[in-house]
């Protein structure tokens, strides 16, 4: 362990200005921080000369001891990073984390199903979509396309009683919220509805998600035009921002898996001082890290990476974790903001043709 006093001096002496990941370690070897720098020599010595107050210079003063790896890239440094920093959340990383949260869509496995907005994805077998980068907006989008089509919002411990289970339970069930006096829910709660008919909305809010159904737009619009009719402009106006909101909702969710979907390529990336790296990544996450063959033989392993990774089953949505969803949205960013690197990517079957050996 390097106490602190002399950390500036071990740091000059033995780090070297390449891409790397440093962690700061405390009085216990606690992480306290990860970070990545494309010159990680650079990136530590100025450390030492932050200003006090500053969140680096608070930083150094805590950290007893740092280590540091060495990658071939930034790219591989941004995702180690990502995936350091959701592996052990170190306090300095999630204290000044900027605040990027996103959301997933869930249709929920219950009898009477409900659509919600959720921060991560469960192993419990309902539906999700996503992840999205808007959570406010996703919960009130849903709430829109839930109260369009009749489905409950309430929470998972209502007791469901559909009208065809009616001869079994005990009649005279009262509604159990006054969403079913506005007509916005089809009553689960109290037998207002049969379990095909409520089958049948969830199924349509999935169809919508999926940019297969456009009912409930259509719901929406000929409500509008009702209440345009009636002289009633204001109820007027509250459906017609549901109906925006609930397009650019579809659009998003479409716009977003065909961005996900087309994530799905062979990224070659130089590296320091040679160790060119091919990255092979599905559907946003980089499934495997391989050098970037040269001879004969290399090129065979590496077919045989790029066939195993992208002939596999792909992923169960409701597989997809946490971290997944966050190295997706890396993944995504960092193309978005250097769209040039598009040019180092080919699809798997086009370099399998160019750089496979016969
Ligand atoms: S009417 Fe019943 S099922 Fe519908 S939201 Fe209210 S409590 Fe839930």
């Amino acid at each position: 362990m390097i106490l602190n006093p002399n950390l500036r001096a071990y740091v000059r002496q033995h780090a070297e200005d390449r891409p790397g990941i440093y962690r700061m370690l405390g009085p216990e070897k606690e992480v306290l921080y990860v970070g990545k720098s494309v010159r990680v020599k650079s990136r530590l010595l100025s450390y030492f000369r932050a200003e006090p107050g500053e969140k680096s210079a608070k930083l150094i003063r805590n950290t007893l001891s740092i280590e540091w790896d060495y990658v071939p890239n930034e790219f591989a440094a941004l995702v180690k990073e990502m995936r350091l920093i959701k592996r052990w959340r170190p306090r300095y990383n999630v204290e000044h984390k900027r605040k990027r949260s996103f959301a997933f869509i869930k249709i929920t496995r219950e009898p009477a199903p409900r659509i919600l907005p959720v921060a991560r994805i469960l192993p419990d077998g309902a539906t999700y979509f996503g992840p999205f980068p808007r959570p406010k907006f996703l919960a009130l989008t849903l709430g829109d396309l839930s109260h369009v089509l009749g489905l409950r919002d309430c929470p998972g411990t209502t007791p469901i009683v559909f009208g065809d289970q009616l001869e079994m339970f005990a009649r005279g069930r009262a509604p159990r919220c006054i969403r079913t006096q506005t007509g916005s829910c089809l009553g689960p709660c109290f037998g207002g509805c049969v379990s095909t008919d409520y089958a049948l909305k969830v199924e349509t809010a999935r169809r919508f998600l999926e940019a297969r159904s456009q009912k409930p737009l259509r719901l929406l619009q000929g409500e509008m035009e009702k209440a345009s009719v009636a002289l009633d402009f204001e109820y007027a106006a509250i459906v017609r921002d549901r109906l925006e909101r609930l397009g650019d909702l579809q659009r998003e969710v479409v716009a977003f898996r065909g961005r996900v979907e087309g994530l799905s390529f062979v990224y070659r990336v130089p590296g320091f001082k040679g160790n060119d790296r091919l990255y092979l990544i599905r559907k946003g996450l980089v499934e495997e890290d391989i050098p970037d063959p040269r001879g004969k033989t290399g090129r065979q392993r590496a077919a045989k990476k790029v066939e195993d990774v992208f002939k596999a089953p792909p992923p169960e949505m409701g597989a997809l974790t946490q971290e997944a969803a966050s190295e997706i949205l890396l993944v995504a960013r960092w193309f978005r903001l250097r769209e040039r690197e598009m040019d180092r990517v080919l699809e798997p079957d086009e370099w399998l043709s160019a750089y496979a050996p016969s």
